[in-house]
C-alpha cells in the first residue's frame, strides 16, 4: 500500500486550497446568514460554481470520466485530501459539483446507463445544470433490509407503470432536482435480490408529489433538502429502464461503495475542523482561575480525537486505494470498516467540541451540533451500523482449531 499523494492529486489538491481560502471561506458567514434568514442558498453559488469550473476545479471525485467530459479524473486515493478540504464545509463540495447524492448517481450512471441515457440524465449533471436524488427508503418498511422496499414498477407496454411512497430522500426537496433514481419491484416472484429494478423518473412526470420536506434531528440539509414522496400511476417509457429488470440491487451496489467513501472522506474534514475549534475555543476560555486548556479532560479530549481521526482517515484511504484497484466487489469489506468506524468517530468528537463549546456548541452560532446530527445520520443512512458489524462479523474466518487444540491455549494440568 502507498498512500503517497501523487505529483498531480498534489498539484490539484494545492489549488482546492487556495481557492477555499481565497472564493470559499471568506462567504461562509454570508451563506450561513442567508440560509439562516431566507431558508434557500446563497445567490452566490452559481458565479463560485463559474469560477471554480474555470480553475478546472469541477467533477472531482469521478475517475472514469470519457475524455469529452470535464473534470480532473482522479482516481478514489487522490480524490481523498480533496474530499476532506471540501468537507470543512457543509455547503463547499457543491462550489465543485462534488455534492451527494449528485456524485454517487453519477457514478451510477457512467456505469450502468446506455449512451442515450447518459445524455439524458448524466450530461446535465457533470454539467451542473440540474440536480438529482436517489430513491429506496420507504416509510412502510424496515429499509436498511432494501429487499422489503416494495414500490411497485410495474411494465405495461411501453411503459413502467410506478406506484409508491418513498421518504427521507436527500435532494428531493430542491427547487432544481428534476430527475430521480428510484428502486422498486419489478417481479414480486423472483429471487430476494432480483426482485428490483432501477428506473430514472423525471420530478414533473404526472403523478410524482413532493408530500413535504424534511428535517433530520432538528437541521435543514441546505445543499441537498431532504424530501418526502408519493408516486401514482407515474408512467415513465421501458428506456429509463438501468442495466435489466431484476438489476437493481447491482445498480445500488455501483452507487453505495463511493458514496459512503465520499461521505467518509468529507467527514473527517469536518472532524479536523471540530478539533481545531476545540483547541482555539478551551485556549480562549477561563474557568475556575485557569484556561480551559488546561485541564487535563480537554486535553485528553483533543489527543483522542487525533488518534481515532488519523485512524479513520487511514483506513479510509485503505478503502479508497481498494476501490480504485478491486472496484467495488473487492472493496466491499473496507467500505463497511470505514462506514462504522468513520461515523462514530465523527460522532464522538462533534460530542466532545459541544461539551468544549458549552452552550454556544448546541446553538446555530458554529457548525458542531449540524455536524453532530450529521454524524448521527451517517450512522444510519446508507446502511444502520448493525448491518455493516453483521457483514464484517460474516466475513471474520472461524480459525481451523478448537480451543484444546489450540497453540495459544495450555490445558491447565500443563502448567500445575
Ligand atoms: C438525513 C437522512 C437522509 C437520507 N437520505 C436518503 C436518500 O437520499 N435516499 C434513500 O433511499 N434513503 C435515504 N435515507 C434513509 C436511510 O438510508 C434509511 O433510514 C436507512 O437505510 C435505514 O432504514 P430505516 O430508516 O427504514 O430503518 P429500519 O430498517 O427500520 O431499521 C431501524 C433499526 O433496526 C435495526 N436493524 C436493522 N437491520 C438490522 C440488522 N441486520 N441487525 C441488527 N439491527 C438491525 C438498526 O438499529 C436500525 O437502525 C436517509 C436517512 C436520513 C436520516
Amino acid at each position: 500500500m502507498d498512500f503517497e499523494i501523487s505529483p498531480r492529486a498534489r498539484e490539484w489538491h494545492e489549488r482546492l486550497q487556495v481557492f477555499m481560502q481565497r472564493e470559499v471561506l471568506p462567504r461562509n458567514r454570508e451563506w450561513v446568514q442567508c440560509v439562516a434568514r431566507e431558508g434557500k442558498p446563497a445567490a452566490f453559488l452559481p458565479d463560485l460554481q463559474a469560477r471554480a469550473r474555470a480553475e478546472g476545479l469541477w467533477n472531482l471525485g469521478l475517475p472514469e470520466l470519457a475524455a469529452d467530459e470535464p473534470g480532473t479524473r482522479l482516481t478514489n486515493l487522490e480524490y481523498a485530501p480533496l474530499a476532506e478540504a471540501m468537507g470543512r464545509l457543509f455547503w463547499a463540495p457543491e462550489v465543485f459539483n462534488c455534492q451527494a447524492p449528485d456524485v454517487p448517481n453519477m457514478i451510477a450512471l457512467q456505469n450502468c446507463a446506455n449512451p442515450e441515457q447518459k445524455q439524458r440524465w448524466l450530461s446535465p449533471l457533470l454539467e451542473a445544470k440540474t440536480r438529482s436524488c436517489f430513491g429506496m427508503t420507504e416509510s412502510a418498511v424496515a429499509s436498511s433490509d432494501a429487499t422489503n422496499i416494495a414500490t411497485r414498477i410495474e411494465r405495461r407496454g411501453g411503459e413502467y407503470v410506478i406506484n409508491g411512497d418513498k421518504w427521507f430522500i436527500t435532494g428531493a426537496a430542491h427547487p432544481r432536482c428534476t430527475q430521480i433514481m428510484l428502486m422498486g419491484v419489478t417481479d414480486a416472484g423472483a429471487d430476494r435480490t432480483r426482485r428490483h429494478s432501477m428506473v430514472m423518473v423525471p420530478m414533473d412526470a404526472p403523478g410524482v408529489r413532493l408530500v413535504r420536506a424534511l428535517r433530520w434531528m432538528g437541521c435543514e440539509d441546505h445543499v441537498a433538502p431532504i424530501g418526502e414522496l408519493e408516486f401514482r400511476d407515474v408512467r415513465v417509457p421501458v428506456e429509463n429502464l438501468l442495466e435489466r429488470e431484476g438489476a437493481g440491487f447491482k445498480v445500488a451496489q455501483v452507487r453505495l461503495g463511493p458514496a459512503r467513501v465520499h461521505h467518509c472522506m468529507r467527514s473527517i474534514g469536518m472532524s479536523e475542523v471540530l478539533v481545531e475549534l476545540m483547541m482555539a475555543r478551551a485556549a480562549e476560555r477561563r474557568a475556575f482561575w485557569r484556561q480551559v486548556i488546561e485541564y487535563d479532560t480537554v486535553q485528553r479530549w483533543i489527543a483522542e480525537s487525533r488518534i481515532e481521526l488519523e485512524q479513520a482517515r487511514l483506513l479510509t484511504h485503505r478503502s479508497a486505494w481498494r476501490l480504485d484497484r478491486e472496484g467495488h466487489h473487492g472493496a466491499w469489506r473496507d467500505v463497511s470498516l470505514i462506514k462504522v468506524a468513520v461515523p462514530n468517530m465523527f460522532q464522538k468528537i462533534a460530542d466532545r467540541a459541544i461539551q468544549v463549546f458549552g452552550a454556544m456548541g448546541g446553538s446555530d452560532d458554529t457548525p458542531i451540533h449540524q455536524a453532530l446530527a450529521w454524524a448521527r445520520l451517517l450512522r444510519i443512512g446508507d446502511g444502520p451500523d448493525e448491518v455493516h458489524l453483521r457483514q464484517i462479523f460474516k466475513l471474520e474466518a472461524p480459525p481451523a482449531w478448537k480451543i484444546a487444540d489450540s497453540p495459544y491455549i495450555t490445558r491447565p494440568e500443563e502448567t500445575r
